[in-house]
Formats: C-alpha cells, structure tokens, sequence
C-alpha cells in the first residue's frame, strides 16, 4: 500500500478506508493506498493554514520560480506519467501525453495571465497615487474530476499557488494515481511545507474537507455536485466557490457544407475521450430532410470507423472505455429511458465491461431530460429552420459549450450573437478550447467564474488602495468647517 497523504512536505498513511483504483480496461489494480479521514484532512488545512501567510508574503518571483521548477519536474517524469494516466482512465497515449503537455504549458500561460488580469497598478494623483493589488484568499480546497485527472486540477491549483494561496488537493477516488504522480512533481520542486497538500478519497473526504475553515472551493465536476455546494456555501459567504460544471452542449449543422468535413468536426465533437468532456457535442442539430439525413449517415458512418480500444493494445485506438463499468451501465440506463420515450436507435449503444461504441439516438420531438449523459452518446433532433435550430439548441439549462458547422458566415453571425454559452465554435469541434482563453459556462455549467485563463480571477481579490506619504490638512479638505 502506497502513503497517500501528503501534508506538511512529507507522505503518510491515512486513516481512512482502502482505496483501490483500477484499469478500467482490464479490471488490474494500478494503485492502493488509504482514504484520508476527517482527522487527516484537518491536518491538511491545517498545514495549510499555517504555511499561507509565509507564501503570500515572499515576492512573486519566488512563487514564480517554484512554479517553474515544478513545471521542469513535470518534464522529467512526463513519459511515466502519460503512462500511468493511460493505465488509471483507459484513455489513449496520445491523448495522456497531450494532458502533460498542457499540465506543462499551464505555468507559463497562468504567469501571464495573472499579471495580465490580476497583477498590480499604480496611478499618480493630486496626494500620492491610487494602487490596485491583488490579494490571495488562503486556503484553498481543490476537488478534481476523473476524466482530465492532472490537467484540470492543475489548472486551478497552478494560478491559486501564483496568486499566493495554499492548497488541499482532494482528487477523484477514480484516479488517485494520477494525483500521487502530480503531488511527487511539487515535492521535487521542493514548495515550502504545507503549501501543496494531497488527501486521496472519495466523496465522504471532500465533504470532510469542505466542513473545514477552508477560504476557497475550486471545483471540476458534475452539475449535481457542484448545485449541492452552492447550497451547501449558501451562508459561508467567505468562501469564493468557482465551480466548473457539465453541459448539454449543441452542434447545428446547417446550409452549405461539405459532408464528410461535417462529420469529421461531428465525431471528434462527440466521441473524444469515449465522450467523456465536458465540453462534448450531446445534441446534434440538423435540418429535416435529404440535408440532414447526409449528415446523420456520413456521421454514422464515421463513427462506425472510429478504433476502441486499450491503450496499450496493438493498434492505436480513437477511444479508450469509460471510466469503469459502472460509467458504462449508468449511461446505458440514460439511453434505454430515451428509446423508453420513443427515440429511434441510429448506432446502438453496446457495452462490453467499460467498453462502449459511439452511439446514435435520434430523439426529434421527444421530450427528453436535460441532463448530460458522460458517454459517446449523441442525439440526433431535426429542425424545420435555422431559427428552430438556435432555439432548440439554447433549450438547455446548462450552457458550456456550443458549435456550428456551416459554410454561411451570415448563419455563424447570426448563432454567435444568440447562442447561450461559454465556448462557441464555428466548423471546429465543441472540445476545441485552450489555456489562453476563458472556460466556463452559463446556468447549470457553473457559477460565472471561468477557469483557464480567467482562473487568475478567482485565485485572488482585488484590493484598491488610496496612497498618501503623509497625512495633509490644506484650508478647504473639509467643508462646512468653522474657523
Ligand atoms: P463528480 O462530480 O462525480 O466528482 C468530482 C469530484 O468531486 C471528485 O473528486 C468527487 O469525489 C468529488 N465529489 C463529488 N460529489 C461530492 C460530494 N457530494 N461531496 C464532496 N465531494 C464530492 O465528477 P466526475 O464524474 O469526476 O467528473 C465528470 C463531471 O465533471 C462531468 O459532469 C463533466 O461534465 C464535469 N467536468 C467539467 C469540466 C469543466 O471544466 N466545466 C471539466 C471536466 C469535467
């Protein structure tokens, strides 16, 4: 059994029950260790505590420099650590090794980004000078997802580490190896004690560690989770929640476009990472009739095409399984209740294990529920023109991401302008997005604080200051003043 505390710069074993994760292609255990318990985790916020006001204290060059240690620690261990990622979520090589390279490229970008958006200004005035700083929070709690295991919780813990807070990682109970390989790269970076901190776990530790004196709730997740900690935060108004959700997310085809184009910009939109993105194509909109039925049958038939399988099998694979089985008949159950409501099967859902093929749901005219199904799962709804199309496309309670596959830039002007969300592509795939700019959504996506390049917001408070050397008493600072 591996230590999987990390509190105070050094690894110990936790409290809590065992821990197993395992490859969700083969059912093999890849790691065990422990839970961290509700003493273990009051530890880890309280090694927190103690090493915030140090770290926000040094100049920023040092924090600066330790990140940049941190990101050649990264570099060292990137093959081993692809590797590990591939073994822990069944996700391809190419896709794992992709992940580290953006954990990497996140130092230099959040370095920018902070002295872009939360950096320090200074204005001479008649007294002295009006100064805008920015402030860090403290103690931040970082609960990470399973399906970006590194690259996600990096990119808050990267900035709220620049920004001067300290930080209690609780990572997903799916993927607690790819946590331990992260927390090791601080380690060798040497960061003062207590100022990254690990606790491994389930939902039991992450609740345990919201219930501590924490300052800051940096979250990735499912929407339920993050609505119950809206609530949950509701009279704690001191702790900033940035609350990074799922989506229902939209993709419109519509007038001139080249089919097979089309279809390429559908597929990766829907089926990378075994559909398991946030920021995945759920809902394809197309018009009815001979257009929209080219579309759904060249996007049919490149699905058909695509490779599942293990990452380390013989061939490369597109996709790898879902995270575990239970993912697997979680989302089959989500698609039995649509074909129970009347939709038509256009590529059927089929598990094997974790296995899954992407799968065709035309649900035109159904009711269905707005909800996000975390699998290679897309709907397929007609619609009688392109206003039809927008509207059904806002008709989500969600808004991440959204996308429009057309050669009509007056159609892309027109969507751009009413589209509901946070990413809005045009003839590129909904998942496209990058670290130098936002990303978050509207309504049940999230709580209007993007992360990404806009996480330097959330990492720290603006502070305005009125500067004067001295204090001064000139005749007329005050009115109304007797003689
Ligand atoms: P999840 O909500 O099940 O878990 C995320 C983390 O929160 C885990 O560490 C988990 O242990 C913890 N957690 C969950 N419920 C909790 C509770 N009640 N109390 C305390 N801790 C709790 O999400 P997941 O299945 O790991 O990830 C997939 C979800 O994340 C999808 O909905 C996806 O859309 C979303 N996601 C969003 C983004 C984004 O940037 N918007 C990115 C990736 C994934």
């Amino acid at each position: 059994m591996t230590a999987s505390l990390f509190i105070d710069g050094g690894w110990r074993a936790a409290a809590g029950a065992p821990l197993v994760s395992k490859d969700p292609a083969t059912g093999a255990v890849v790691w065990e260790g422990a839970s961290a318990d509700a003493g273990d985790v009051a530890q880890a916020v309280a090694a927190a505590r103690r090493a915030f006001q140090p770290w926000a204290d040094l100049p920023l060059e040092d924090r600066v420099a330790a990140l940049r240690r941190y990101r050649s620690a990264l570099e060292a261990r990137a093959d081993a650590m692809a590797q590990d990622f591939s073994r822990e979520t069944g996700k391809p090589l190419w896709e794992t090794r992709t992940e580290i390279a953006s954990m990497m490229a996140k130092i230099e970008v959040s370095i920018t980004a902070q002295a872009e958006r939360a950096g320090e200004r200074a204005a001479a005035t008649a007294f002295g000078q009006a100064v805008l700083r920015h402030r860090p929070h403290g103690v931040m709690a970082v609960l990470g997802p399973f399906n970006f295991p590194g690259h996600l919780p990096n990119g808050h813990i990267v900035p709220a580490l620049l920004a001067g807070d300290t930080v209690v990682f609780k990572p997903s109970e799916e993927t607690p190896l790819a946590a331990q390989w992260m927390i090791q790269a601080f380690e060798a970076a040497q960061f003062p004690p207590g100022v990254v901190n690990l606790v491994q776990g389930g939902r039991e530790t992450g609740a345990a560690l919201l219930d501590q004196a924490i300052d800051g709730l940096l979250f990735t997740g499912s929407a339920e989770a993050g609505a119950l900690f809206r609530r949950k935060f509701v009279d704690r108004p001191e702790v900033i929640l940035a609350l990074e959700l799922g989506g229902d997310n939209p993709l419109i085809i519509w007038g001139e476009v080249e089919v097979e184009a089309a279809a390429a910009v559908i597929v990766q939109s829907a089926f990378i990472t075994t559909g398991q993105r946030c920021s995945c194509a759920r809902r394809l909109i197309v018009p009815q009739g001979a257009a929209g039925d080219a579309i759904v049958e060249a996007t049919a038939a490149l699905a058909q095409r695509l490779r599942v399988g293990a990452w380390d099998g013989p061939q490369e694979p597109f996709m790898g399984p879902l995270i575990s089985s239970r993912a697997a008949a979680g989302a089959q159950g989500r698609v039995q209740d649509l074909i129970s409501r009347g939709a038509r099967t256009l590529l059927p859902f089929k598990v094997e294990d974790a296995f899954v093929k992407p799968a065709m749901i035309e649900t035109t005219g159904i009711e269905t529920p707005d909800q996000e199904i975390f699998a290679p799962v897309l709907q397929v709804i007609r619609a009688a023109d392109f206003d039809a199309a927008i509207a059904l496309a806002n008709a989500t309670r969600f808004g991440l991401s959204a996308g429009l596959i057309s050669e009509d830039e007056t159609l892309w002007r027109r969507f751009v302008q009413r589209s509901r969300a946070g990413v809005v592509n045009w003839n590129r795939p909904t998942t496209g997005a990058a670290s130098n700019m936002p990303f978050g959504g509207l309504g049940a996506s999230g709580n209007h604080r993007p992360s990404a390049y806009y996480a330097a917001d959330y990492c720290a408070y603006p502070m305005a200051s009125f500067e004067a050397p001295r204090p001064t008493f000139a005749a007329g600072d005050i009115k109304g003043l007797t003689p």
